[in-house]
């Protein structure tokens, strides 16, 4: 008999905790939760907006409550109305709140009697946070518009007004018109034959918190890669992405034998245009990827094995608010790393969590101590910033500390229960340190102290003996770097040809912040890294050679910020040139080319860059 007393009472009671513990949200689920939406949507390219209705139905928790307040970002509200169980609608009393500035606008809709539904008519504005509007030129194929959502973790309600925190989880179904001969896919189970005819329907029959919510657009064709997935993507971009991604079939179930069933049905893929900010959405059914991990040889593909991984870790067991982001993504990076190792082998999986490490490293001890934490004090956290390399990689090393400890078949065990414990629930850190406790901690005695535990959650920095994979290539590559540094041995006489990227990845991180100009140009005679269309490679290299002043790679670097949306592959090289005068003005003419091809998101991160930038370089004038 599996003992679970104290934790299923918890995550049934758990709106009540979440709301106090969620500031990102003015939603009250202590008063009253949504469980079904019903979304009318229509596409309008032209405008960059949606037509919306949202149909909330209700689950009303107390009595007495008097309203109905939901999330709203730069949303136009036409109409509020109750809708009885006959279907009549009478308009209710509403109120938008002025916006703030990262939580958007409190709609607060007066019901004191409690209607079963409330049906919203609305319109998206065309600078919605959760929404990017591409012209036929900024797709790959350039023949027709194209559009897609990122909701997390808060821009769900800048598309559709809801209680847009993670604690709050429910069913949807939606009808979506389109221009004729574009495909919509969302969220939801998505049928590969459906008819290009601008009339789409989806039922998404599990309970999703809104941040899953997900709905893209264009000319998107689809190529199935097995028997419950299939990747969708433009045109010219299909064949490709079918190649690389042609091992989900055997991710899937690679993960089942691990962590028990894939739940959600068809798992496919979506591969958006290059300015998608993130690597990938593990939005339920149909992962949403960046073109930039395909790369021709599958070296990038973990960003898949994290998407599908989130199909247990996230969206089956999700995050109650986001300081609890280390329950999605630290959980997420350390099965990633399983499905690495059981798919392509122990040297990849170990170099790939190599370079997290040293990275985070790096780095943690620079960060304020509320940042460092795995659960940070929720106040003064931004949403957004939530989910940073701490939540992801000291979330998964503790998780490999608890393997090391535990064996793998404990600790294995012990996973699989979790997931099933909380499938379908939002839960806290300390929800999580529940069912951690006895049935792992106290139930293998000896083996991890509860103290050691708490140091690792509520704790600044990384443990000292938290355990570190070896990686012979990787020291071999440390020797090679200090030669060459060094000056013993020429660029041309690194042992790098049959060098992954993973190998490159580790080369180039390592090496001194600014090399010298002649270190640089050797590096690149040698290797010929400018102009690489591998952007993990690339985005290392135009970082270093642009500090090390080799100007004749700022072409092939603007090619690659012009090219590349995603954040984490272009902010770099920005920041690269924003340390000189020289630099920042470049930056600013390559993004002024560039900014119409970004997402809103990472429009504002350069933006916040270049005030940084000018702002300290004024100061030192
Ligand atoms: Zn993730």
């Amino acid at each position: 008999m599996r003992l679970l007393p104290a934790l299923a009472l918890g995550a049934l009671v758990l709106p009540l905790a979440a709301h106090a513990n969620d500031p990102h949200s003015y939603a009250q689920p202590e008063q009253v939760v949504v469980t079904h939406l019903g979304l009318d949507l229509k596409l309008d390219f032209p405008h960059r907006q949606l037509d919306g209705v949202a149909t909330l139905k209700l689950d009303w928790k107390n009595p007495k409550a008097p309203a109905l307040v939901l999330d709203t970002r730069e949303l136009k509200i036409a109409s509020v109305d109750a809708v009885d169980a006959n279907g009549k609608t009478r308009a209710l009393k509403y109120a938008l709140a002025p916006a703030d500035k990262e939580l958007g606008s409190k709609l607060t809709i007066e019901a004191p009697q409690h209607p079963a539904q409330v049906r919203i008519a609305y319109v998206t504005s065309p600078d919605a946070s959760g929404l990017q509007w591409l012209p036929p030129a900024q797709t790959a194929d350039k023949q027709a518009p194209f559009m897609f959502s990122q909701s997390e973790s808060i821009h769900a309600r800048s598309w559709v007004p809801l209680q847009d925190s993670p604690a709050v989880r429910f069913t949807y179904d939606a009808h979506v018109t389109a221009p004729k001969n574009l495909r919509v896919v969302m969220s939801a189970p998505n049928d590969a034959k459906h008819p290009l005819d601008g009339d789409f329907h989806f039922d998404q029959p599990h309970p999703i918190p809104s941040y899953l919510l997900a709905i893209a657009a264009g000319d998107i064709a689809v190529k199935e890669t097995g028997p419950r997935s299939a990747v969708y993507a433009e045109p010219s971009v299909v064949d490709g992405a079918t190649r690389e991604f042609a091992d989900t079939e055997k991710m899937i179930a690679t993960a089942e034998s691990l962590y028990g069933p894939y739940r959600w049905g068809r798992y496919d893929l979506l591969v958006l245009p290059p300015s998608f900010p993130y690597g990938g959405m593990e939005n339920p059914n149909m992962t949403f990827a960046t073109p930039t991990i395909i790369v021709g040889d599958k070296s990038l593909v973990s960003v898949i094995s994290h998407e599908l991984a989130h199909s247990w870790s996230g969206n089956l067991v999700t995050n109650a608010a986001w300081r609890d982001g280390w329950l999605n993504e630290g959980f997420t990076t350390y099965v990633q790393g399983r499905l690495t190792e059981a798919l392509y082998g122990q040297r990849q999986a170990d170099e790939e969590t190599l370079l997290a490490i040293r990275a985070l490293q790096k780095k943690i001890g620079q960060m304020p101590a509320n940042a460092q934490k795995l659960a940070p004090d929720p106040r003064g956290v931004d949403a957004d910033d939530a989910l940073s390399d701490v939540a992801y990689d000291k979330g998964s090393w503790f998780l490999r500390a608890l393997e090391q400890r535990f064996g793998r078949k404990d600790f294995d065990s012990w996973l699989k229960g979790y997931f099933d414990r909380h499938a379908w629930h939002s839960i806290t850190t300390e929800q999580m340190l529940a069912d951690l406790k006895p049935n792992l901690i106290d139930k293998y005695p000896g083996k991890m102290r509860w103290d050691e535990v708490q140091v690792w959650v509520y704790g600044t920095g990384i443990p000292k003996d938290a355990p570190t994979p070896d990686s012979p290539r990787f020291d071999a590559i440390d020797k090679q770097r200090a030669a060459f540094l060094a000056g013993t041995l020429p660029a041309a006489k690194l042992d790098a040809k049959d060098w992954n990227t993973q190998e490159w990845m580790y080369f180039l991180d390592r090496l001194p912040d600014a090399p010298t100009l002649a270190q640089a140009q050797a590096i690149d005679a040698a290797w010929h890294l400018t102009g690489t269309h591998n952007a993990e490679i690339g985005m290392r290299w135009y970082v270093h050679a642009i500090a090390a002043g080799d100007k004749a790679v700022w072409p092939a670097a603007a090619e690659h910020m012009t090219r590349i949306g995603r954040l984490y592959l272009t902010l770099p090289v920005y920041g690269a040139f924003a340390k000189t005068p020289a630099g920042l003005a470049y930056a600013e003419q390559v993004y002024a080319k560039a900014k119409d091809g970004y997402h809103p998101l990472t429009q504002q991160a350069v933006e916040r860059l270049f005030a940084k930038a000018k702002a300290k370089q004024a100061a030192a004038r």
